[in-house]
């Protein structure tokens, strides 16, 4: 039989696992205490347990469910890049740790590629390979928590964390459990590209997570051509999805707006923003776009992104333009996948990235790099 990663259980699941062999529920809250709060990863670590259990733990679990396929760290030391997976496939998942100012963050991925199909983003142009389960998502931060405490966790990594609803949020339970990982929930940030129905649906959980809305534009005509998902959930839909959230929860929202030069970097697009957000409360964070393979687009240069940023400042919304991080080792959304995609193929010998080891035989690229997918039925 094969064994079960235990970070998919929930406390209640693990007490009953553990009724079942005839062990007391006590026993549950230690092997939990020991994988959350230890950070224990092997069963024979467990020595406050009897052997026998022990034993019968490693028979029906494994503690970790990915391996390490690739690691790189940027130049100035201060952004990590991990490339998991597991054993049994080829899809990727990503997570980095980014170490800025005195904060420690950790971006987790909540998909295996995504099906949103964001023309700009490297996860997008590798379209949707699957959901990560809770356990996983939780995996992502215990794996880095190994490195440096952490003091904030973003789900920005891969994939549209409200696609994955279920999973994502049942991993922010797991890591604000208050016997398990007790990282506070004001730490933790929730990106959305903006699905309007689960912005409801979010709202009313009463979770004192922040959330992120990806928008990059502030017309439907641009924003369909950019976040293929704004056909069906256009600017107004989101606009009152987000006003509902604010109404409910009286937390401040973030705008995610990523700087496109010749796109979306103009006074027209600025005006139309600090009209779209007139009366919100919220915070509007300009990125420079990360380059990626798959589209044509360029960073915005900073003094047009300065100018950008004064429509917004004289309007008094506040706002923060952002430098890029971590660009010398594909640390925007997706890319180091995608990379090791296109490394693994091979019609691609000659790509530069050393980090990536080559695929074995038996496994496939995830996906053609470069191909966006269209948004999957939701
Ligand atoms: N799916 C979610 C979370 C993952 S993407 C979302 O879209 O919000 C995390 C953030 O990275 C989003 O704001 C996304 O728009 C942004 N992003 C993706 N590709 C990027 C790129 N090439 N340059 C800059 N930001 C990018
Ligand atoms: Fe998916 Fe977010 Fe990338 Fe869009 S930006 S394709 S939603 S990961």
């Amino acid at each position: 039989m094969s064994r079960r990663p235990l970070l998919d259980l929930d406390l209640p699941q693990l007490e009953a696992s553990l009724a079942a062999w005839g062990e007391p529920s006590y026993r549950a809250r230690q092997i939990w205490h020991a994988v959350y709060q230890r950070g224990v990863v092997d069963p024979a670590a467990l020595t406050e347990l009897p052997l026998a259990l022990r034993q019968a733990l490693d028979e029906a679990f494994t503690f970790r469910a990915l391996t390490t396929v690739a690691h790189k760290t940027s130049e100035d030391g201060r952004t990590t890049k991990w490339l998991l997976g597991r054993s049994d496939e080829a899809a990727r998942i990503e997570s980095v740790l980014m170490k800025y100012d005195r904060r420690r963050t950790a971006c987790i991925s909540t998909q295996a590629g995504c099906g949103m199909g964001c023309s700009f983003c490297a996860t997008g142009q590798m379209g949707f390979v699957r959901n990560l389960s809770a356990g996983e998502i939780v995996e992502q931060v215990l794996r880095l928590g190994q490195e440096q405490s952490l003091t904030n966790i973003v789900l920005m990594g891969m994939g549209e964390p409200f696609h994955n609803y279920d999973a994502s949020l049942a991993a922010v339970d797991r890591l604000t459990d208050p016997d398990g990982m007790r990282f506070g929930a004001r730490r933790i940030t929730i990106s959305t590209v903006g699905l309007a129905p689960q912005i409801r649906r979010f709202a009313g959980e009463h979770r004192q997570v922040n959330l992120a809305v990806s928008l990059h534009a502030a017309t439907d005509s641009l924003r369909d051509q950019l976040v293929p998902i704004n056909q069906r959930y256009p600017l107004e839909t989101l606009r009152q999805a987000c006003l509902e959230y604010l109404e409910t929860t009286h937390r401040r929202l973030t705008f995610e707006w990523a700087l496109i030069e010749g796109v979306n970097d103009g006074s027209d697009q600025a005006q139309a923003l600090a009209r779209w957000v007139r009366g919100m409360l919220c915070h509007v964070n300009l990125i420079p776009l990360n380059p990626t393979r798959g589209y044509a687009g360029r960073a915005t240069e900073t003094q047009r992104a300065e100018a950008f940023r004064s429509v917004l400042t004289a309007q008094r919304i506040p706002n923060t333009l952002r430098v890029r991080r971590g660009i010398d080792i594909q640390a925007g959304c997706g890319q180091l996948a995608t990379e090791a995609a296109i490394t693994n193929a091979p019609a691609d010998a000659g790509n530069p990235l050393d980090v990536i080891p080559r695929a074995a035989p038996t496994e496939a690229p995830i996906n053609p790099a470069g191909t966006p997918s269209r948004p999957r039925n939701l």
